[in-house]
């Protein structure tokens, strides 16, 4: 399995093969084979049939699986440029979301053939790849959102209040969610 990255600006200096491969780390392996590539673009090829402002898709070619993930997209709303700059762990807490749900269909197509909505299973596999991720990178994310709060440099006063509100938020939800899990396991 390889990650390519396509032409993309924006995600600039961002370490995206130390935050893919955690990514990666945490969700099961037994799945990974038949996964071929993970793209990372600005926008996708042409031959794609996909919605054009989703933030991934997944297609199966060759009887391999790609995914796909939209950074041009993300920015406009999920995950704005500066993000990755200067705050990499909670950009890349986001797209612990979105490399979920992509495997999610990947997991689903080629090993657990789900047969109710298939999207359904993909938001789940999202939901359980943020929680893990979280659990994992608890500190470093917590750090971050705490010095976003604190920067007044970059940030008015609303955006710092949400990022402090994020961290209460965070922790909320995991304490209220300690029994997710990934699906069909
Ligand atoms: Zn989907």
């Amino acid at each position: 399995m390889t990650i390519l990255i396509n032409e993309s600006q924006i995600i600039g200096k961002f370490d995206y093969k130390k935050y893919f491969s955690i990514i990666l780390s945490i969700l099961p392996v037994e799945y990974i084979g038949n996964l071929k590539v993970i793209h990372i673009v600005d926008k996708y090829e042409n031959d794609i049939d996909f919605d054009s402002r989703s933030y991934g898709c997944y297609v199966i070619r060759n009887y391999y699986g790609e995914i796909f993930i939209n950074i041009g997209n993300l920015s406009n709303n999920k995950i704005p440029s500066y993000l990755y700059k200067n705050y990499p762990e909670i950009s890349a807490l986001f797209l612990s979301e979105i490399l979920g749900h992509e495997y999610g269909h990947h997991v689903n197509a080629f090993y657990v053939k789900y047969k109710g909505d298939s999207e359904e299973f993909a938001k789940k596999y999202a939901e359980s790849c943020y929680y893990f991720y979280l659990k994992q990178r608890r500190l470093h994310i917590y750090i971050s959102y705490y010095l976003a709060s604190v920067n007044f440099l970059i940030f008015n006063r609303n955006e710092r209040m949400m990022f402090r509100k994020s961290i209460n938020d965070i922790k909320k939800w995991t304490n209220d969610n300690k029994h997710i899990d990934y699906p069909g396991k």
